[in-house]
């Protein structure tokens, strides 16, 4: 069997050298005579490897000491709702950036529990662009400001943190997160599934100033208040033990491999070089403005849309898959989250040059 090159946006491909680890520890985990998936989450095991998980990710990502993390379940879709449970409690309004279809989603749920206020929309510009830096008024009394940091479907990516003030920002990573260094001290929370660029599907990260976690919203079950977990250390219900165990088989490896510095110079050079390729041919086309084209997902499409499903075809002959657009977007869709190997990339653009040659 040979490993396929995956552009899938989620679940994404892991790190084959921690596929292959889990694997020799699956039915044995260090001379416990378990597997990770048998143990108590409150047994000694599974709390050295949580705790190492943690470190590990705090370490990664230079986490200040007043942010907690946390492992939950839910997605990032229950996120949506999550923060303005927690963080629209005096104060009922907050501020969405709408660049795309993730944050449609969080802007439709958080107006379930408060008043969002809509500070800049990419809709007119058929959300291929983000704000200009100074381009967008924010709400000084703002509960929080929620954006995208990378919108996984339309493949934008905000180029620079927006400047919250003293209103806590909030930020759905799900597809960016471990992709560069970024400095956690701007932000109130961090959250991401974990599917993109962590691990496996069913655990989710927040990772939330200290100070922020305190009352909710009347009605707001105990699961949904990140102060139940953040007292219970991500163990007031059985978390998902086996899920945080493989995000620490990646994080430990992230570090070896020189953190994220090293990563953001692969992934930098991962989407220059297929950015490249499609903007020297006269036969593939992204539509993102340059400066929010994503390093994370690259949509693209072919000069002629008759030519989509050969393309797809000729490209899992070559062990490229999941190459296929967003139903909402059409055309391609390359994700190349930090697992995506580098040779993944060189393979797609030979072949997109192939597949050029042959047919344009
Ligand atoms: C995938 C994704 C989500 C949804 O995540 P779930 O874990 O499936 O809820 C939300 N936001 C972004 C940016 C995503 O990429």
């Amino acid at each position: 069997m040979s490993r396929l090159f995956n552009f899938s946006a989620g679940p994404a491909m892991l790190p084959e050298a921690v596929l292959s680890k889990a694997k020799q520890e699956m039915l044995d985990w260090h001379d416990s005579g378990m597997s990770v998936m048998e143990m108590s989450h409150r047994g000694k095991e599974f709390m050295s490897i949580a705790a190492k998980a943690e470190a590990d990710l705090r370490t990664l990502m230079s986490i200040p000491d007043n942010y907690k993390v946390l492992f939950l379940q839910g997605g990032a879709s229950s996120q949506f709702a999550m923060v303005p449970m927690n963080l629209a409690v005096t104060k009922k309004s907050a501020d969405y950036f709408y660049t795309g279809a993730w944050s449609k989603k969080a802007i439709a749920e958080a107006k379930r529990y408060c008043d969002v206020n809509v500070v800049w929309s990419g809709e007119e510009g058929n959300f291929s662009a983000t704000p200009d830096t100074s381009g967008y008024t924010l709400n000084p009394n703002a509960a929080y400001v929620h954006y995208t940091p990378n919108e996984t479907i339309g493949g934008v990516e905000f180029p620079f943190i927006p400047d919250a003030g003293d209103v806590p920002l909030v930020a759905d990573m799900s597809s960016t997160i471990l992709s560069r260094p970024i400095d956690v001290s701007r932000f109130g929370v961090i959250y991401a599934g974990a599917q993109k660029n962590i691990g496996p599907a069913g655990l989710t990260v927040v990772i939330i100033r200290e100070d922020l976690i305190a009352e909710t919203q009347d009605g707001t079950p105990s699961m949904f208040q990140y102060s139940t977990h953040a007292n219970n250390d991500s163990m007031y219900n059985t978390p998902p033990t086996y899920g945080m165990y493989l995000a620490g088989l990646v994080f430990e490896r992230l570090l070896r491999n020189g953190g994220l510095d090293a990563m953001a110079e692969i992934n930098k050079r991962k989407a220059a070089k297929l950015y490249s390729a499609i903007d020297e041919s006269g036969f593939y086309a992204n539509p993102v403005e340059v400066r929010s084209r994503s390093w994370m997902n690259v949509p693209f499409t072919l000069a002629d849309a008759e030519l989509d499903a050969v393309f797809l075809k000729e490209a899992i002959e070559k062990n490229l898959v999941t190459l296929k657009g967003h139903r909402s977007v059409g055309g391609m869709r390359a994700s190349i989250y930090n697992a995506m190997p580098e040779a993944g990339v060189d393979t797609l653009i030979e072949f997109m040059q192939t597949f050029e040659a042959k047919y344009a």
